[in-house]
Formats: structure tokens, sequence, C-alpha cells
């Protein structure tokens, strides 16, 4: 932390500076020049920015490292890769994950799940426990759900991304999922972030709906101080004065946030846009700015669907996006899955 005084600062009051910032456990560097006295603060310690500015004699302080550590690139330079089975996040593989908003029926579950890995998703997404705005909406199916996801997964041999609402329900759901999502609306949930911090799967961390990039790392800094070291943060679009989409999809957060940490970044075009018509062009943008993956939302029937029916996919949409996010990646020197609707036999 750089300490600037006014220029007419006292002696008394520079003193004051220097011993409250010792206080706080810093070391200090005074340097005086011909009109001001600059105070560098550096240590261990804590030195709370607000409560300096507000001391006598003070024009500004400026913060010059992260709040958060373990979650920068400072602590450590090169890209964390989180392994699920064979699957590797992080890497030179985009990697896409895509299943309906919720599981409604075995029927639905098990179509879409087909569909999806025909199409090249390696990861099954789908809630359980649903974060209604309406406490009159659908609210999720619970465990019976989290039973019907993993069954289409196996049978698809794909990894389950699924969320997880509450503290409460991590033990259930460790049982079913092999990613815990946390979502928008839980990411400065405090307790759950420490409790995610114990866990050994990785934590699918989205952000917040009014949450500055700084917030949102320092909400994936709880879990990655807590020993869990498998956090993939998760642009969903954010809320902002702009009407016309259901959230604004902020596509800058994606090299922002790879320049200033380490951790993997995927893209969640479906509830950025709230619109199936807008979903591609979105995820296109996104894998052309970089994501490590992304994660879309496709169901079998998606105008009948009991949650973000406008933003699903159908099927036949989401295997042409795919088809084209096989000429974007390699553009920009990554891969994707490969394997087409061809040589599964798609329609046969
Ligand atoms: C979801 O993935 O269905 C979901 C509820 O997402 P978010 O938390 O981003 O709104
Ligand atoms: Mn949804």
């Amino acid at each position: 932390m750089v300490v600037v005084m006014e220029e007419r600062a006292t002696e008394a009051q520079i003193e004051h500076v220097v011993a409250r910032l010792v206080e706080m456990g810093m070391d200090v560097h005074r340097s005086t020049g011909i009109t001001r006295t600059v105070l560098g603060a550096v240590g261990q310690g804590h030195a709370d920015k607000g409560l300096i500015e507000l001391l006598d004699g003070v024009h500004e302080v400026v913060r010059i490292s992260e709040p958060y550590k373990l979650a920068s690139r400072t602590f450590k330079p090169e890209a964390t890769v989180i392994t699920v089975g064979d699957i590797r996040i992080g890497g030179d593989e985009v990697i896409v994950m895509a299943g309906p908003c919720s599981a409604e029926t075995e029927q639905q579950v098990r179509t879409t799940a087909a569909a999806v890995r025909r199409a090249g998703a390696k990861i099954f997404r789908g809630g359980a426990f649903k974060p209604r705005s309406s406490p009159y909406s659908f609210q999720g199916l619970g465990e019976a759900g989290l039973v019907l996801l993993r069954d289409a997964a196996r049978a698809e041999n794909m990894a389950l991304v699924s969320e997880v609402m509450d503290v409460s329900q991590i033990e259930l759901i460790d049982r079913y999922c092999d990613i815990f999502q946390v979502g928008a609306r839980n990411m400065q949930n405090f307790t759950l972030l420490r409790e995610l911090g114990h866990a050994r799967k990785p934590v699918l961390l989205k952000r917040g709906i009014s949450a500055t990039i700084e917030e949102w790392l320092l909400s994936a800094e709880y879990v990655l101080s807590g020993g869990n070291t498998g956090v993939i943060l998760c642009e969903r679009g954010i809320r902002t004065f702009e009407t016309a989409t259901r959230n604004t999809f902020d596509v800058s957060a994606i090299p922002v946030v790879q320049k200033l940490s380490h951790l993997p970044v995927v893209a969640d075009p479906s509830h950025g846009a709230g619109r199936r018509d807008m979903v591609t062009p979105m995820a296109r943008a996104a894998v052309a700015a970089g994501a490590d993956g992304l994660i879309i939302e496709v169901h079998c029937d998606p105008d009948r669907a009991l949650s973000d029916g406008a933003q699903s996919m159908f099927p036949a949409q989401f295997d042409r996006l795919m088809a084209e996010l096989r000429i974007i990646a390699p553009a920009i020197g990554r891969s994707i899955c490969l394997e087409t609707v061809a040589r599964r036999g798609w329609g046969q």
C-alpha cells in the first residue's frame, strides 16, 4: 500500500499515520519529496485502506497488491488445470458442459444427456435444487433429481455438475456429482464457501448477479483458503441497466480474470443471454475470448421445460454450435471434443 500525504501534512500527522500502519503489522518506508511525503507500507500485516484514508493529512491511499492471495497470478503464475476423471479443465481443450436447467423426468434427463454427449459435451449439467426467484416456481426434484442425473451421466460416460444451495446439502450432493456448482445467488454465501473449502471435489463458482470481479475472486479465496484448490470460475452475466437480455454477458471478464488469476474460467452464455437465439453468438464470443469451457442449457423439449425454457437450446441447435466451436477453438490454439455426430451415429 502506498500512502500519499497532503502537501501541508504536518510531521505529527505523518508520524501518526506511520504509527497506525506499524500497529497494523506493516513495515513503513518513508520518502520525502519536495512537496509531499509518500509512505510505502509492505509486510504480512493487514493495512485497512479505509481507516488510513480517514487519518488527518492523508491525500490518497493506493493499494498495490490484490486483496486475494491464493487466487492470484502473483501467487501462482502458471494456469491451474483441474482434473475430473480424464477431463482437464484449464488445459488446451475447451471443455463443454451441457444439460437441462433442472432434472424433471427420467425421459427428459436421459434424452438430453444422450443428445449433448453425441454433440461433444463431456460434462453433464442439471439442477436438483433450484434457486428460483419465486417460491411458487418449480424448486427441483431434490435427491430424486440427483439420482436421474447421475444415472444419465453414467450411461453416457459423462461427469456431472449440479448446484448446491446450502451447507446442509453438501453431503448428499457429494454422493452424486463430480463438481459442486455454487450459483450466482450464493456467490457470497460465505458459510457455504468455507464448507466447500473442505470438500474433495471441484467447485464451479458462478459470478454473483452484481458482483465485481474482485468480489468474485475473494469468494474463490474462501474455498481455496479451506484447502480445496479446485475452483472453476464461471461468468454467467451480470445485472446492468440493460433490459434487452436477461443479464449482460460480460465477455471481457474472461481475459480480465485470466490476467488476475490462475484459475480456469468458463462461460455460461445461457444465463448470460436468457434467450436461446442469442446463446450461439455469446458462446462463440466466449470461446474466441479464451474461455476454458462453456456451460450451456439444453433441453429435449425446451418449450415445455419447468425452468429456463426460453434460454434452453434444442439439441440440434447445440449440435450446430459445437460444430462451429470446432472451427473457432483451433483458430486460437485450443482444441475441443472432436467426437462428431457422424462418428457416434446420430440419427441412424
Ligand atoms: C443454473 O445454472 O441453472 C442457475 C440457476 O444459474 P445461476 O446461478 O447462474 O443463475
Ligand atoms: Mn438455469
